[in-house]
């Protein structure tokens, strides 16, 4: 039987391995997403006919309970809620690897080995930061806690002499086995960290915590793994962790942020919290269009290259956008997609939408494959995006998103912007883009505005 489970585990992490694969490409994530399916299908169920299972009612009674809970909040939550949903998730997660890491230490106490004593202690240190961590980054995306950037005295000292002391009481919990009161200060003062150390974090910088939070989750999964010698969780475990932080890493590069910088929470100023103070605000008249007349500038170009960003999702106006590609295509214009890695309110936002209105995967093109080729195009149309398409960011030192890397739209010989009015975006600074010479903007929901422009097109 142990050969079958261990085979069975082993066919389920090649799935994950593929499954994670195909993840990394809008035209491959589906089939990405079934692999992941299947290979945690199969270790669901080989673990199931593992013989440690003493009795199946409550398993069954938290699969219903469980699996209701989550089917309701996957079909019911927005595109926009999806980072608070994850964070939830994240910290269920946490959660499972604590309360493992718990029972497993009143189950062997009072004699558990080294090798299964320190993922112990592990599996509960991270646990449980995953856990309030995650609750603490809901809260401030949801608004029920302040979404502002929170400091508080001696914070970096205060919780670097936390950790240390988890990491002597487990020293001590490992060697003796008795001490079940160490162990249970060992898990509030690591819930406490989870707390201390997202709290000082911005709102704006949740998206990161999040994807941060969500390798903890893997590393817990893993560490609870070694506790209880099951390969597929350490594997799987393994998988996520590295995953998030490779997309962390993503992250914080397309925002121009250090990773230590969103760790520590508020340990540099570069926070991108609120209106902005830094950057001149930009000076001078904006030029308009209306759809007609944008309608008329497009009837005669023959390239162009369509920047989609938040307001498009606000909007849910990518429909609209497909259909005008559409028109645009018929009457010969080449028309590409530009996605930014941070545009929109979470990683790969613009590709899920996009998708979601059948856009060809080959018409989509990153930051670094399509930034060469604006000096070359006609026309490009900014759909609600501004940030990912400030210069700011290439040249002035005081904005908070300089070094950012951005669309080079500017370059394009005229670039359209298509938003409510010239507020300001996510980093809540202003965008010279809008005053410059060939820049003209086209004011409106994105929805409302694309629809209006598609029906001019076909009038032409
Ligand atoms: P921005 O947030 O910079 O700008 C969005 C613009 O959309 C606003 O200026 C707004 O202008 C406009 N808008 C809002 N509603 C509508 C509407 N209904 N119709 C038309 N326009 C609308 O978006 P970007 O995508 O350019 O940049 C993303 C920002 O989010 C970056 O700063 C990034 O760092 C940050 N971020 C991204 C994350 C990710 O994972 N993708 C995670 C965390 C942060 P107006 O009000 O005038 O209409």
């Amino acid at each position: 039987m142990n050969i079958i489970i261990q085979i069975t585990y082993l066919v389920a992490s090649i799935f994950f391995i593929f499954g994670i694969k195909n993840l990394s490409s809008p035209k491959t994530a589906r089939r990405g997403n079934l692999f992941a399916s299947i290979g945690m299908l199969l270790a669901i169920a080989v673990t199931l006919l593992d013989q440690h299972v003493l009795t199946y009612e409550w398993i069954i009674l938290g699969f219903v309970i469980g699996g209701s809970i989550g089917a309701i909040m996957a079909v019911k939550v927005q595109m926009t809620g999806m980072p608070e949903m994850v964070g939830l998730l994240n910290g269920f997660g946490g959660g499972a690897s604590l309360l493992v890491a718990l029972a497993e230490f009143y189950k062997l106490a009072p004699v558990i080995p080294i090798n299964t004593g320190i993922p112990i202690i592990l599996s509960l240190l991270i646990g449980s930061i995953t856990l309030t961590g995650s609750f603490i980054a809901f809260g401030k995306l949801k608004g029920f806690i302040t979404g502002r950037v929170v400091k508080y005295p001696m914070q970096h000292p205060l919780n670097a002499l936390l950790l240390l002391a988890v990491v002597v009481a487990g020293i001590v919990v490992v060697i003796d086995p008795t001490q079940f009161e160490l162990l249970l200060i060992i898990t509030g003062v690591s819930l406490l960290l989870g707390v201390l150390l997202v709290l000082p974090i911005g709102g704006a910088d949740m998206p990161v915590a999040i994807s941060l939070l969500n390798s903890y989750s893997g590393i817990a999964a893993a560490t609870t793994g070694f506790v209880l010698e099951n390969n597929v969780l350490i594997i799987a475990g393994a998988i996520v962790g590295a995953s998030g932080i490779i997309l962390t890493l993503i992250m914080c590069r397309g925002m121009n942020r250090s990773l230590m910088n969103v760790v520590l929470g508020g340990w540099a100023s570069a926070g991108i919290e609120g209106p902005a103070t830094g950057g001149a605000a930009p000076k001078g008249d904006v030029k308009s269009v209306d759809a007609e007349e944008l309608a008329m500038i497009l009837d005669s170009v023959s390239t162009c290259i369509i920047i989609p960003g938040y307001g498009m999702a606000v909007a849910q106006a990518q429909h609209a956008v497909r259909e005008l590609t559409n028109v645009m295509e018929k009457k010969g214009i080449k028309v590409r997609f530009a996605v930014h890695p941070v545009a929109g309110r979470m990683p790969g936002h613009m590709n899920v939408l996009l998708a979601e209105a059948q856009v060809p995967y080959d018409q989509l093109f990153s930051l670094e494959e399509i930034n060469d080729d604006f000096p070359n195009t006609d026309i490009v149309i900014i759909i609600g995006a501004n940030d990912v398409v400030n210069p700011a960011a290439r040249h002035d030192k005081s904005s908070p998103i300089y070094g950012m890397p951005i669309l080079n739209s500017d370059y394009a010989k005229t670039v359209v912007i298509n938003k409510r009015s010239l507020n300001v975006g996510y980093a809540g600074i202003d965008n010279e883009l809008f005053f410059y010479p060939n820049a003209l903007m086209y004011f409106g929901d994105a929805k409302d505005a694309m629809v209006k422009l598609t029906n001019e097109l076909k009038q032409m």
